[in-house]
Order: structure tokens, then sequence, then C-alpha cells
């Protein structure tokens, strides 16, 4: 019998029931052709730390590889950041994930066609409850449990303090992984006058349901993602809405032609060397004016078909369906998102995107007000960094969250890390999972890939490069990450291209679909696999640990979304940057390939 964490028990039938709910069938094949348990036998106890997505695949990884977790919880239940809770949660009632089903699933648990869209928080707790019972997780967690501290044991392994409703304990595990998350900790700004303000102000952790704001005048501070969604909704229920942004954003609808847009991130989009169309960094200027000279016909192919795709794709559907005022609202919210792009000092592809315009809709129909950024809270009014002001009943500060790891001693915390998981002075028996967070894609499938990789470092199927090697990449990683996230350089040092972060580990793994494991494929998988979306499944195809009728299930199930210039002119793109790369060596290097390692 396997438990959810709701408490609910499920018997053996219910659970394939609902494994088989939505249309792509019980995942039979989800167990791999080694069986649960790895070969090497070099089982270790290991502490998982936190229940969210990272700490329930970590654990599912570790058991995969033959180790033996324990998980630490300190709520009651798993789903982390997607839990609802109205104390202490993050999540707001109505909170819709921001990255599609088919994007965040995990590679070996699908799910299913009617959660393949956007997801309530609700409903992805719901899947994450049920690969929970899947591959039988729930026993290993202990809920409601802190952890205080974690410091070396005495000759190996590590020491691990705890608290619990019964008291504090301590025991000691040969290694312990990290998965508490990058949005736990809300971050308030300082801003003069904040803290004598007369209103009332809380963290948009703290936001639940639009009872709150109901015939109030409300300022909402930042527009990352919380925030976008949390000023649509408000603009709808609060007697006035204000959103105050400081910069620009680059902001993406979450939907395209009735589909989710993250499904567009794809192979075929990243196959181009970036600097070709993605990002615009001065120092590229030099390979941009070679690449037109070099290819100046086959350029004016390109730009041919960028406008056929744009005309068609983009355009048109601004003027289709809907009265007057539907299709003045279209023009207006697409003139606007260019505006808040341009204001943000880079392209979409240089930043973190907010993946939601319906911000910027209830900006364009009047039902919410744009301001610039605060100076200074003056007793019950705001005033902003133009001059004008506003006196708001109410100010929701969504302004991200901070990293903290208390439990750890403070350098250790801090310290930048291999392939974001692994600290070149400790190695793998102290690791972090779920540190990283994609551009536009979504953290549980990178913080599976991290699992993978780990569970075998642990078991000594896979090594670690030396010290300085690994200590020359994470350098290599900063100077790659300030080029091309060149609009938040001095922010955000998690952030990661999704794609060339999951090859990357992959390689690690040896899991990557390479041009030889494609070579052995059908044509419509390799079609996917190239041009569909960038789903987690595509790295269980090979290597340990593989799944591969089930990757082929999942791979086939998924939509190809580029129109068809779009496809030749990335083909093109992808053609002409192998070429130059061909040509003139490695400064010119593609984004992202098929080759081995
Ligand atoms: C509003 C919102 C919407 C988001 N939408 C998306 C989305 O659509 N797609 C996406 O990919 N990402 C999204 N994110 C990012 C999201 O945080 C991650 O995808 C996801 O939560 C990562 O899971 P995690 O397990 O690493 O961290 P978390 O979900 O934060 O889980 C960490 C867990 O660790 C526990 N913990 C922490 N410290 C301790 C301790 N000392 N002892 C015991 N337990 C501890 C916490 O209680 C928590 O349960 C969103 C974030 C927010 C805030």
């Amino acid at each position: 019998m396997t438990t959810l964490a709701s408490g609910r028990r499920l018997g053996p039938f219910e659970i394939n029931a609902k494994l088989g709910e939505g249309g792509m069938g019980v995942p039979a094949d989800a167990r791999d052709s080694h069986g649960l348990c790895g070969e090497r036998g070099s089982s270790k106890r290991v502490a998982v730390i936190g229940a969210g997505p990272s700490g329930l695949v970590a654990v599912k990884e570790l058991l995969d590889e033959g180790h033996r977790p324990t998980s630490f919880e300190r709520a009651r239940g798993i789903g982390g950041v997607f839990r609802f809770d109205e104390e202490d949660g993050v999540v707001w009632e109505s909170c819709r994930l921001t990255s599609s089903g088919l994007l965040t699933a995990f590679s070996d648990f699908p799910v299913g066609a009617q959660r393949a869209g956007h997801m309530t928080a609700g409903e992805y707790v719901g899947y994450l409850e049920e690969y929970s019972a899947a591959f039988g997780l729930a026993g290993r967690a202990r809920f409601g449990c802190e952890v205080e501290t974690v410091r070396r044991a005495e000759g190996d392994g590590w020491r691990v303090i705890w608290r619990e409703a019964g008291g504090r304990h301590e025991e000691r595990f040969d290694a312990v992984v990290v998965c508490s998350g990058l949005h736990q900790h809300p971050h308030r700004p300082r801003i003069e006058g904040l803290e004598s303000f007369a209103g009332e102000t809380m963290h948009g952790s703290r936001y639940r349901r639009p009872e709150q704001v109901a015939g109030r005048r409300v300022l909402v501070v930042g527009a990352g993602e919380s925030g976008a969604d949390i000023a649509a909704e408000l603009s709808r229920h609060a007697a006035e809405t204000v959103l105050s942004l400081r910069r620009g954003v680059a902001v993406q609808p979450r939907t395209m032609f009735g589909q989710p847009k993250d499904l567009q991130i794809s192979r075929l989009l990243n196959s181009p060397a970036e600097w070709i169309f993605q990002t615009r960094h001065p120092a590229d200027d030099r390979k941009r004016t070679a690449y037109r000279w070099l290819f100046l016909p086959f350029v004016a192919l390109d730009k041919l078909l960028q406008l056929t795709y744009r005309y068609f794709w983009e355009y048109l559907p601004l003027l289709r369906g809907g009265d007057r005022r539907e299709i003045l609202s279209n023009l207006r919210t697409r003139e606007l998102t260019m505006q808040l792009l341009a204001e943000s000092g880079g392209t979409l592809n240089e930043q973190f995107g907010t993946k939601t315009d319906d911000f910027v809709r209830a900006i364009a129909d009047g039902r919410c007000r744009q301001a610039p950024g605060v100076d200074r809270f003056e007793e019950r009014r705001v005033v902003f960094s133009d001059g004008s002001d506003f006196s708001p009943d109410l100010v929701i500060l969504c302004t991200g969250f901070e990293t903290r790891m208390p439990f750890l001693d403070e350098a250790t915390a801090a310290a930048p890390r291999f392939l974001h998981a692994i600290h070149p002075e400790i190695g793998p028996s102290l690791a972090f999972v779920g540190f990283l967070r994609p551009a536009f894609g979504a953290i549980p499938p990178l913080a599976e890939l991290q699992a993978r990789w780990v569970a075998r470092l642990l078991s000594g199927a896979a090594a670690l490069p030396p010290r300085t090697e690994m200590e020359a990449a994470i350098a290599r990683w900063q100077r790659r990450r300030a080029h091309t996230f060149r609009a938040v350089r001095d922010r955000l040092d998690y952030l990661v291209d999704h794609a060339v972060a999951c090859d990357e580990l992959a390689a690690r793994i040896g899991c990557k679909p390479t041009r030889r494991v494609l070579r052995g494929e059908s044509r419509e998988i390799r079609r996917k696999a190239v041009a569909g979306p960038f789903v987690a499944a595509q790295y269980r195809l090979t290597g340990p640990h593989a799944k591969p009728e089930l990757a082929r299930r999942i791979l086939s199930a998924g939509p190809v979304m580029h129109p068809w210039p779009d496809r030749a002119n990335l083909y093109l793109r992808w053609f002409l940057s192998r070429t130059m790369y061909r040509l003139l060596g490695d400064e010119y290097p593609p984004k992202l390939d098929l080759e081995e390692g």
C-alpha cells in the first residue's frame, strides 16, 4: 500500500488507474532496465533536505542508483513552493505554473494530456503526489522536520541536526543533498520610509486571494513572474492597481495559438550559434558582420523567411476574431510589450523572461497603471522616481526571494558550484540540486538531471574531473553567463540556458541524445527530438536507467511548434552557423550540438 503525501492511502490498482489518466497511459516501462537498485553496491546513506520537486526527484534517483535516502521536510507534506498553505506557503490560491506540464514533467513520469498545458499549483502538487506514490518515495520522508545544522562528521560523512515537535535530533549520513529551494526566503527591499509607511505592506508570498484587495488601492512593486500574475489578478478586483517597475521587463505570453509558448523551446531553436540572432552583445558584432558578408544571399533568404513567419504567425493573429475593442487591445498590448523589452536593457534571450503578458494587457486596457520605480515612502504616500506619487492602502512587494541555507556555514553556502551542484573542494558528499533557474524553461527537469548525476557520483559510476578543471569550468560559465544574460549580469547568478544546461548535465551522465543515438531511432522520433518541445524524456532514450519505449511515447506525443517558415529559417541558420564553425573554428561554436560529450 502506498500513501499520498496528503495522507490518503492508495492501493496498487488505484495507483495504476491514476497513472493511466490523461491519455498517455500507465508508464509500465517506467522501471528501467537496470531494476531499481544500481549494480555497483556502493550504497550510501543520504540525507536529502527538502521535499519540493527537487527533493522528490533526488530521492527517486538516489533509490534508482541503490542508495538509502532519507528526506527532511519542514512542511507537513510534499510540493515545496507549490504547496498551498494559508500561513507558511508562498503561492496564492489561483496560482498557475508559468512552464507547461509537458516541459515541467520529469523524464519518466508523463503528465498526461489534460495536464500538458499550464497546471494550477494544486494540480502540479497532485502530479508530484502521484510521482511519489508510483516510486515509493513517501516512506522515505520525515515531514515536520526542519534541518538546523549540517557539519562535517569526524572521520567521514556529515552530521545533520534537525528539529521536530518532539525536540532536536542528530544523525550521521554518508552524504547530504541540499534541495531547500531558491524561493523560500522572501526578499524585502530597503526603500526609504518603507518601515514607517502608515498603510499595510506585505511580501507577494503572503498574498492568497482577491478578497484581500477588494475595494482597496493597491501598489504592486516588481513584475517578476509572481508580481506579473498578482498585478493581473488584482487589476480585476482592487479599486485601483498601480504597478511600479524600476526598469523594463522581457515579457512572453504564456500561450501562442492556444499552445504553451515554451513548447517552442526545441533543439532546432537552439542549434544555430546564439550570437546570430538570439543575443546582441557588441563583442559579437564582428562575427555577425562576417556571417552576413560570407552568406549574403542566404541571409537575404533568412530575412524573407522571418518576415513571412512574423506576418502570418505574429501580426495577423492580432487582427483576428473579436470586435474592434479587442483588436485595439491586442495591438496596444503588443506595443507595450515591445516598449517594456526596449527598456529592459537587452533582447528577450539576454535576461530572465516573465512568461505571462496578462499584466501588460491589464495596463493596455486601463485596469492597471504603470509607474516608475519607488523612490521613497512618506507616511501614507509613495513617491516614484519621476516625482509623481500615489497613496495606496496596501503595498505588495513582489521583490523576489533570497537564496539562503542557514543550516550551512556561510562560505560553503555561497561558493560557486560545478554544474551548479558540486563544490569543487568538497565533492559529491555535499551536493546541491535545484539551485539553477532557466531564463525560459523549467527547474524540475534540470533538478532531475542534477540528481541523476549526483546519484552516480555517489555510487562511483561517474567521477568528477580534477578540481582545477572544475574551477576553470565555473569561471568559463560565469563569463558566458555575463555575456549571454548581459541585461541581468549583476543579478541572478543562478540563471542558465535551459537546453544548454540540460545537455551539459546529460553529457556527464551519458544520456545525451547524440547524433549516434538518434541515428538508431525512427524518422518520427528524430524529427520530434530535434524540432519538438525540449522534453526531459529525450534523456531516457539512452544511457544509465534508460527507458527508451516510454521516452519514445512521450516524444512522439509532443507537437512540433515551428510553423514552416520558422522551421526553414532555423534549419538554414543551423546549417550556416555550422559551416562558419567548420571554416573558422573554435571561436564560432554552435549553441547546442548533437556531438558526444
Ligand atoms: C509563484 C511561483 C511560481 C513558480 N512557477 C514555476 C514554474 O511554472 N515552473 C518552474 O519550473 N518553476 C517555477 N517556480 C520556481 C519554483 O520555485 C521551482 O520550480 C520549484 O519550487 C523548485 O523546486 P525545489 O524543490 O528546488 O524548491 P522548493 O519548491 O522551494 O522546495 C524546497 C523545500 O525545502 C524545504 N526546506 C527548506 N529548508 C528546509 C530545512 N532547513 N529543513 C527542511 N526542509 C526545508 C521547504 O519547506 C520546501 O518544501 C515558481 C516559483 C514561484 C515562487
